[in-house]
């Protein structure tokens, strides 16, 4: 068997084109939909992630504001440039870049975000929505994982509910940024879920979690971490893993996945390259959800729309 590689630029393209009408029909109505982004440090991962959103909202002519603070800044600091962002009628989403340097409370950061503004969903108000099932914002990432599964159902004849039904999901990792938001969406699917992390690997038993998925979630953050042996024959496999690694006689490090591709194309039945995969379609939904709050903004507290 050699797998589909699922072409996650394709599917994003075709979001834009949607995502770009809703923008349009905001800026008809007076609606201002803008991003503001709030990275504290230096991350290379989160610095590139940055650029990406420059050029995907530049892209579909959405106004952005980029805060950046340096990596010794106290936690009050983060707080007031966040308290400052929900307060300009410019803004209708921001996103607090991970990871935040050690030391800083990442939680008090979240607590401080506007609820209506918080794009990412990590204002626990909105982390307990989507927990509940009636989320206000769906993460980007998990959102992204779903939106191709199902993007690929469609284009290969499948019906959502009945694959969903029957499918057993895994995923691996169990961050609140990724592995969590996932697993809640996979329960709205009324999927079968199993969910593990790095302790499955400790004692040497992630295959045996892994071998069971029709449907296997991979986001754990280290580089060819599923070979052939993890895969089910016939599995479809979301690999979200984005990580930077060096290779000698190479000046920039080269973005690979959690999965090692060329392994698992023998066994699984459709794969998500890394680049090309899940990525692309996490930056497009991040906007989807800017304008959505930008929407919800526009009405009374209380009456804001939900995702869906
Ligand atoms: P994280 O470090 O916060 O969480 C990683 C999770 O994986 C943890 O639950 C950890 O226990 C688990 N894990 C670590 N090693 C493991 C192992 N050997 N076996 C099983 N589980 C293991 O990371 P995160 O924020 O969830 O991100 C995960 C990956 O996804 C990273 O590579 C990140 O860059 C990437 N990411 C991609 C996108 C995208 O748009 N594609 C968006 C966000 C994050």
């Amino acid at each position: 068997m050699t797998a589909q590689i699922i072409d996650g630029r394709k599917i994003a393209a075709r979001l834009c084109e949607d995502v770009a009408a809703e923008l349009g029909a905001a800026v008809v109505d007076g609606v201002p939909v803008g991003l503001a982004t709030v990275l504290v440090g230096g991350d290379p991962a989160a610095r590139a992630y940055l650029r990406r959103l420059d050029r995907t909202a530049a892209a579909l002519g959405v106004f952005r504001r980029s805060v950046t603070l340096p990596g010794s800044a106290p936690v009050a600091d983060v707080v007031a440039a966040v308290r400052e962002l929900n307060r300009d009628p410019a803004v209708s989403g921001i996103l607090v870049l991970r990871p935040l340097p050690p030391g800083i409370d990442e939680a008090a950061v979240f607590a401080a975000l506007d609820p209506c503004k918080d794009v990412e969903a990590v204002h626990p108000e909105n982390a307990g929505l989507l927990a509940l099932g009636t989320p206000r914002y769906i993460p980007s990432t998990a959102a992204a994982v779903f939106h191709v599964l199902d993007s690929w159902l469609d284009e290969t004849g499948q019906e959502r509910a009945g694959f969903y039904h029957r499918a057993r999901i895994v995923v691996v990792g169990r961050s609140n940024n990724v592995g969590k938001p996932a697993v809640s969406l996979a329960f709205a699917k009324q999927a079968a879920i199993t969910s593990v992390d790095e302790w499955a690997s400790v004692g040497n038993q992630l295959g045996a979690y892994t071998r069971r998925a029709d449907v296997l979630i991979v986001a754990a953050g280290v580089p060819q971490l599923i070979r052939a042996e993890h895969v089910r024959a016939g599995a479809v496999v979301i690999d979200v893993g984005i990580n930077l690694v060096e290779h000698p006689g190479e000046r920039t490090p080269r973005i690979v996945g959690d999965v090692a591709l060329d392994e698992v194309t023998g066994r699984a039945r459709a794969v998500t390259p890394v680049p090309g995969g899940v990525g692309p379609v996490t930056d497009i939904w991040l906007v989807r959800n800017t304008v959505l709050a930008a929407r919800n903004a526009a009405v009374a507290p209380g009456g804001d729309r939900r995702a869906s």
